[in-house]
């Protein structure tokens, strides 16, 4: 189910949306045909061009009243992380709201049918089609609408997948509440013999070590200061100025920890982090996967939402002549 679910088009998870909304406006505990129906004519209502949607069984979804949809959602929502996390923790997601077991049949026939006409991701027609082939009762219903299979069909060959791009997606995201906002964050230390050389929460064996306040952490400091401006809080400098004692060789993840926290008052998730740290030696690569373990503990996120490269700077400047480690840093937050 899993796999099916990623190969949805924006516009086929909006159709899923609908169809839960359907569902949950008239109080079902599953998402069954005729919501998964109407949550299709709600995504993409093009398609219904002169069908007869009263045999159809539904009447479109009125999305006027957002706040009120809005709502709805935040429940589903909940609802949906709630059985999930209690089902697999692993795969809690938005997309959980139980579906009823004839509905999963659909994606399955529908993620054959994209398979079959050589589409890499299964559309808004494709879910149609696969409530056609996967229930005789609602293929005759659909074929009394006008939508029979010859349409269906058509529908499914015309289908492209740039036409069931974002723009959808930013509409579920409005109506969902989240907002999306990255920052930038960068940092250089000089190094010097007789300090340690501590990047992304760990000890790296080296002869020399970044000389700096705190323990001249260039990741985890590029990183708070990517987290905080993405949150429009600043930077490193006003949460922890070096001027402080009480920072002085203190631990970096503790930043971190401490930019969570500021994080989670103001209900930001992290969505992601992307990092380039930038060294002539040693190499970082074989730490990567400690260094991310680290980072992730103190942010509280699980280690796949952080991503590290390493560059050299090929011998140019003063890091590429060993006297200096910088990191760029990207971070993406989400916020309700
Ligand atoms: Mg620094």
């Amino acid at each position: 189910m899993i796999g099916i679910l990623e190969k949805l088009s924006d516009k086929a998870r909006a159709a899923q949306h609908w169809a839960v909304l359907v569902a949950l406006r008239e109080d079902q505990q599953q998402v069954g045909l005729n919501h998964l129906l109407a949550g299709i004519q709600c995504a993409n209502p093009a398609m219904f061009t002169g069908v007869d949607l009263g045999q159809l069984g539904f009447s479109p979804l009125d999305v006027t009243d957002v706040e009120k949809v809005q709502q709805e959602m935040q429940k589903l929502s909940m609802r949906a992380r709630i059985s999930r996390a209690a089902e697999k923790p692993d795969e809690a997601s938005a997309f959980s709201f139980p579906f009823a077991p004839a509905s999963k049949l659909v994606l399955e026939a529908a993620s054959d049918g994209a398979n079959y006409l050589g589409s890499r991701t299964i559309g808004t027609p494709h879910l149609l089609l696969g409530i056609f082939k996967a229930d005789s009762e609602m293929c005759a219903k659909l074929e009394r609408a006008n939508l029979g299979e010859s349409r269906i069909l058509s529908l499914c060959r015309d289908y492209r997948e740039d036409d069931e791009g974002e723009a959808i997606s930013e509409h579920i995201d409005e109506v969902r509440g989240r907002r999306y906002r990255s920052g930038i964050g960068y940092d250089l230390h000089r190094l010097a013999e007789g300090r340690k050389l501590i990047v992304g929460g760990m000890e790296l064996p080296f002869d020399r070590g970044s000389v700096g306040h705190s323990d001249g952490d260039v990741l985890a400091h590029a990183l708070c200061d990517a987290l905080l401006g993405a949150a429009g809080l600043g930077d490193i400098g006003t949460h922890f100025p070096d001027s402080d004692p009480k920072w002085k060789g203190a631990n970096s993840l503790q930043f971190l920890e401490h930019a969570r926290k500021l994080l989670d008052e103001k209900e930001f998730a992290i969505e992601h982090v992307d990092a380039i740290v930038i060294l002539e030696k040693p190499k970082l690569g074989p730490h990567f996967p400690k260094m991310r373990e680290a980072l992730a503990k103190a942010l509280g996120v699980p280690a796949d939402k952080i991503h590290l490269k390493a560059k050299t700077n090929e011998g140019v400047d003063a890091v590429g002549r060993g006297e200096a480690i910088a990191a760029h840093v990207v971070a993406t937050l989400s916020q309700r």
